[in-house]
């Protein structure tokens, strides 16, 4: 595996509690609560999600979406 020439800063890990990949996306902690995942950071800020764990929120938002629609 090559090392990264700078520091680290740019690479987040997901937030997802227990998960230790690197993010992929940024979405609202709120969303991911909604989703019923446990986040690592502070859920009324934006947080940070690997590949897998955002393909899993989008499905779990998808199927929620009548009451997000409510929520809103
Ligand atoms: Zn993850």
């Amino acid at each position: 595996m090559p090392e990264p020439r700078h520091a680290v800063e740019t690479v987040r890990k997901c937030d997802v509690e227990g998960c230790g990949r690197d993010a992929e996306r940024s979405v609202s902690g709120k969303k991911i609560e909604t989703a019923g995942m446990k986040l690592s950071s502070d859920p009324s800020k934006s947080a940070h999600v690997c590949k897998e764990h955002y393909k899993e929120l989008k499905k779990k938002t998808k199927t929620d979406r009548t009451l997000e629609r409510l929520g809103w």
